[in-house]
């Protein structure tokens, strides 16, 4: 994209954003400024849905909405923020849960007690009155520690269902984390993380290893023409194109802007192989057609590089082969599947007469 289409592009969204806040009515603070500057580039698809379910639900929207919804999708600390509200609120129900089991204790032990002493005083009793008083209190003493027991009982599963809402959103921040929010692919930092695991298990296990990175052809191109926009909507459908065709062990990742990773741990070479040219052609095979205008956008193609692990390889290496294979693949004219360099052949042919 050319700084001049970067300026038309910016000045459009900016424009935009400023209108959302006059229509809303909102204070034009720099937080949201940026928040509908975001919503009007449509870049976070979660954002505007959260945005419009409220438009469409109120008809406007407050700013304490905008707050909320800030917070959630834009805040720079917005995860790490999560992550110390649900460990407080872990803590707090630690304590709680801690409290309750010493005081269940305490009551079994008082229990205990007043058996222990009614058995003494059971010994030297006489007369039908003090026997009679002995059982009441008994009684008393039981139906008190079974109704303690019971609150109890109520307090520790009350606890057991908040614990188990916190793990929840605990998993959903743990997912959020790894996830790329556009193409819901896994993101870069689980690629890293996945990659180094694998290496490790291949170079320990001798199982088969192989790595692919697709990189969608003329993709400047295809934004310059239709727009940015437009162009995210490929990369989901590329990205679901790569879902659609790996198997469930492996690991699809967007690795950059427009190249996904893929880690496929257990796979021999010609699977890999033709799990990289079946992504190739269902890319291809599909006709795009813009659904707001009917607009025919044509074909898109990407170019694939797979590398293979080798003993001795790291993360490194294996991602510098993949990528070597891939920049063959766009040198010999894109929309292909490239295998990395295996070692050099014998540079003589041996005839025999
Ligand atoms: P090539 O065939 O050599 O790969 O050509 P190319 O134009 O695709 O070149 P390159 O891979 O270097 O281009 C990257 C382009 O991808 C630049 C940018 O316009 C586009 N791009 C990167 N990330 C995004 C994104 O998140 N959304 C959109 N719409 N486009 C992106
Ligand atoms: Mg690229
Ligand atoms: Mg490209």
């Amino acid at each position: 994209m050319t700084k001049k289409d970067d300026y038309q592009r910016t000045i459009t969204y900016g424009d935009s954003a400023l209108n959302y806040i006059k229509s809303n009515r909102l204070p034009a603070f720099p937080r949201n400024y940026e928040l509908w500057y975001s919503y009007a580039s449509g870049f976070n698809l979660s954002l505007n849905r959260s945005i419009n379910k409220v438009l469409s639900r109120d008809g406007s929207i407050s700013s304490d909405e905008v707050e909320r919804i800030y917070n959630r999708f834009l805040s720079p600390n917005r995860l790490g923020e999560r992550i110390d509200e649900v460990g407080e609120k872990i803590a707090k129900e630690v304590r709680q849960l801690a409290h309750n089991l010493d005081h269940g204790n305490l009551i079994t032990e008082e229990y205990g007690a007043r058996l222990a002493k009614a058995l003494q005083e059971l010994n030297g009793i006489t007369g039908q009155e003090a026997l009679q008083k002995l059982i009441l209190d008994l009684i008393k003493v039981t139906t008190e520690t079974v109704e303690s027991n019971r609150q109890l009982k109520n307090e520790l599963m009350s606890s057991r269902r908040q614990i188990g809402v916190l793990q929840e959103g605990l998993e959903a921040i743990r997912y959020e984390s790894l996830t790329d929010e556009l193409t819901t692919l896994n993101n870069r930092k689980h690629f890293d993380k996945s990659l180094e695991k694998h290496v490790k298990e291949a170079r320990s296990s001798d199982v088969p290893l192989a790595l692919m990175l697709t990189d969608i052809d003329h993709f400047k191109q295809f934004n310059d023409n239709f727009g940015h926009q437009t162009g995210d909507q490929v990369l989901r459908l590329v990205a679901l194109a790569v879902k659609k065709n790996v198997k469930s062990s492996d690991i699809t990742c967007r690795y950059g802007g427009e190249e996904f990773g893929i880690i496929l741990p257990r796979t021999s070479n010609e699977e890999a192989l033709d799990i990289a040219e079946q992504i190739r052609r269902a890319v291809i095979s599909k006709e795009l057609i813009k659904r707001s205008t009917g607009e025919n956008l044509g074909r898109i193609t990407i170019s694939i590089g797979v590398a293979f692990h080798k003993s001795g390889d790291t993360p490194m290496s294996l991602v510098n082969r993949a990528d070597q294979a891939l920049y063959a693949a766009k040198r010999a004219g894109r929309n292909q599947v490239k295998q990395e360099t295996l070692p050099d052949e014998p540079d003589i042919t041996v005839t025999m007469s």
